[in-house]
Order: C-alpha cells, then sequence, then structure tokens
C-alpha cells in the first residue's frame, strides 16, 4: 500500500544522497548500494508484501528493515544532519501511521539499532556537513514527503466521511423498512381481527378475547353478558332488495352497535347476520334493558332500500355468567338456544337463557 509513496520518496533520496556521494568523492561500491537501496529495494519490498498472506504485519516488516537500513546510511555517511534527519523522520512517520505512538518508539529503536550496527563494524564518523544542493535536496525531499502523507490523510478522511454517509443512510433506510413493517404488522393484525364488511371486530378476536375475560370475571367476581343478535327474515331481504341492499342493513346494524358498546365490550360479527355482543361485568337484567333499548330503537328507524324505507328488526338471545353456564361454550349454547325461543315467539324480541340448575361460581 505505501509502494508509490515509497518509490517517488526513494528516487528523492536517491538523488539527495547520489548528490551527497558525489560531493564527498565516494567509490563504485557505494554507488552501487545507492542503487539497490533506493531504487531496486522499494519495488522488492513491494513484492514481498503483495505476496504475503498477511500483507500488513509483511508492510511493518518492511519499515522495520527500513529504519534498520536507513540507520545504517545515516551512520555509514557519517551523521550528515539534514541527511539524518530526513532518514528519521520518515522513518517514524511511516511506522506511526501505522501504530501510532509505538510505531514512534520502534521506528527510532530499529534507526538506532541500525546505527549502532553500522558503526560497530565501520566504525564511528561524524561529518554533518552537506553541501546547499543536498540540503535543499533534502529539504524538499522531506517536504514532499509530508505532503504526500498529509494528503493520504485528507484522502482516508474523505473515504471515511463517504463510507460514515453510506452507513447512516443504509441506516436510515434500514429503519424505515422497520417502520413500514411494524405498520404492515398491525395493519395484518387489524385485518385479521376485523371483519371486512362492516369494521366490527370478528369471531375469531371474540373467541380470542371471551376465554380471557371469563377467567377475569370470575377471579373479580363479576358477571359478563353474551347478548347474541340475528337479523330477523335477512335472506327476505336479500331477495326483496338485492344482496348489496342486505349489506347495506349489515352495516347500519353494526354502526348502530358500534356506537352503543362501552371500551370494555366486543361487538362482533359473529357470522352472516349474527353479530355477538361481549359485555363483561353486566349483570343479566342490565344487558336485557339496554339490549331491549337497542332493539327497539333499530325496529323504529327505517333503513332506506330501493325505493323507499323498510323497517328492519332483529332477536336476541342474552346469557349470563355465571347463571347460565362458565365457559364461552356453555354460554354461548345457552344464549343460541334463548335465541332460538325468541325467533320461535314470533321475533323482533329479546329473551334471556334459563338459568342453569346449579349455581357456578
Ligand atoms: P331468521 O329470521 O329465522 O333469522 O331468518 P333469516 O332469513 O334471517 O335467516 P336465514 O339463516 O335463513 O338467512 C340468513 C341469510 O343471510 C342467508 C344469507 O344469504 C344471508 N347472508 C349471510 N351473510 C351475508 C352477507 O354478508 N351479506 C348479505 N347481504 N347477506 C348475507
Ligand atoms: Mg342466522
Ligand atoms: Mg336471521
Amino acid at each position: 500500500m505505501n509502494r508509490r509513496n515509497r518509490s517517488r520518496y526513494g528516487l528523492l533520496l536517491f538523488v539527495g544522497v547520489g548528490v551527497h556521494l558525489f560531493d564527498i568523492g565516494s567509490g563504485p561500491f557505494a554507488w552501487m548500494a545507492l542503487v539497490l537501496q533506493f531504487l531496486v529495494y522499494p519495488q522488492v519490498v513491494y513484492w514481498r508484501a503483495r505476496h504475503a498472506t498477511d500483507q500488513r504485519a509483511a508492510e511493518l516488516g518492511n519499515l522495520a528493515v527500513d529504519a534498520t537500513l536507513l540507520g545504517v546510511w545515516a551512520a555509514a555517511l557519517g551523521f550528515p544532519v539534514w541527511i539524518t534527519f530526513i532518514f528519521l523522520v520518515s522513518a517514524i512517520i511511516n511506522m506511526t501511521v501505522f501504530r501510532g505512538r509505538w510505531g514512534f518508539i520502534q521506528a527510532f529503536a530499529w534507526a538506532t539499532g541500525g546505527a549502532g550496527l553500522a558503526v560497530l563494524a565501520g566504525g564511528l564518523h561524524f561529518h554533518p556537513q552537506t553541501s546547499w544542493p543536498v540540503t535543499l535536496l533534502c529539504i524538499s525531499a522531506i517536504a514532499a514527503y509530508v505532503f504526500t502523507v498529509a494528503d493520504s490523510a485528507y484522502t482516508r478522511a474523505l473515504q471515511l466521511h463517504a463510507t460514515r454517509e453510506q452507513l447512516r443512510a443504509s441506516q436510515q433506510e434500514l429503519l424505515r423498512q422497520l417502520a413500514a413493517n411494524t405498520s404492515l404488522q398491525e395493519q395484518l393484525r387489524d385485518q385479521a381481527n376485523h371483519d371486512p364488511l362492516t369494521g366490527l371486530y370478528n369471531r375469531r378476536y371474540l373467541d380470542d378475547n371471551l376465554a380471557r375475560e371469563l377467567i377475569r370475571c370470575k377471579r373479580e367476581q363479576q358477571p359478563l353478558s353474551l347478548v347474541l343478535i340475528d337479523i330477523d327474515h335477512f335472506k327476505q331481504i336479500n331477495d326483496a332488495y338485492g344482496h348489496l341492499a342486505g349489506d347495506q342493513v349489515l352495516k347500519h346494524l353494526a354502526a348502530m352497535l358500534g356506537a352503543e358498546v362501552r371500551g370494555s365490550d366486543i361487538a362482533c360479527r359473529y357470522g352472516g347476520e349474527e353479530f355477538l355482543l361481549m359485555l363483561p361485568g353486566l349483570p343479566q337484567d342490565v344487558a336485557h334493558v339496554r339490549a331491549e333499548e337497542w332493539r327497539s330503537a333499530f325496529a323504529a328507524s327505517p333503513i332506506t332500500l330501493g325505493d323507499g324505507p323498510v323497517t328492519v328488526t332483529w332477536s336476541a338471545g342474552i346469557a349470563t355468567f355465571p347463571a347460565n353456564g362458565a365457559t364461552a361454550e356453555e354460554l354461548f349454547r345457552a344464549a343460541d338456544n334463548a335465541l332460538y325461543q325468541a325467533k320461535r315467539q314470533g321475533r323482533n324480541r329479546v329473551q334471556l337463557a334459563d338459568p342453569l340448575e346449579s349455581t357456578l361460581a
């Protein structure tokens, strides 16, 4: 990942150190080492890092070798101040970019180690001076290098910013989808619990809630009344005015029942033209009075079907917990029997279920 930087910087160092070698009149061995170090070596380390399974570890190894060799060069040249300075600064920057403060210490240690080895091998020389062209080349090289590092930091910051933006956008998209899913789920739940024609709850919703309400009423020693309503001669309405008119009657009755029940009650469309009201806390006599009010109000408000107003009536059977049954099935059967009685007795009436012989608690 540092190939381009290392090659360019290698070239700059090659020129700078080359001019210095020329200034001090070095022999062919030094020139060969110069070519190997600053022109060939960057390509070799690139190749090494490229073929490594762990490229980051390989690059860190390369940087350690870089720092050591630059230390060797600095010592071999007699520590010319400018050359030593740019060697050390570049080695430190390289490793700090990878490993932070720890990289700084490592680069310093490797470079010092390399210099120490060179001093051990060839003795300590000290030639701090460089000619002004070499000084100028060193300044240019380090300035170019620092600029390159800063520029790549800027590019990375831009990439990071773009990645963050993408992340934020995809997070928002996820949240939007989540909200859409939640609302879809609510819609589905709503649809699953409601009758599409009348908008009242359906039988399934009532079945889900009745057993629970019964348990609660039993625990709190409260009554619970079921009012089973069936429209009288509904088939005749359909036959006389059409199925759509029949639907209109169903909606009319549903609207009335929906408006009458309290928050804790459940009004549901139980079947074709049958409605069931679950009235927790309501004793039979009160349920009877209220059902009578609803029945007479409905019978007294004709519905406009076809050419004119048509009077429609319904009959109802009422069963109350605990007098008429302890379970949902028992109560429903009792209410159904009462409804049957109401129909037999001439319709347009409300009939109470027969009390059970033994009182259920
Ligand atoms: P009864 O007084 O004995 O209750 O007589 P009825 O005609 O009301 O009873 P029956 O059970 O014979 O007829 C019920 C009719 O309800 C038959 C069916 O076509 C009609 N029905 C059921 N569901 C719907 C519906 O969603 N819309 C309409 N328009 N009619 C329906
Ligand atoms: Mg019926
Ligand atoms: Mg009917």
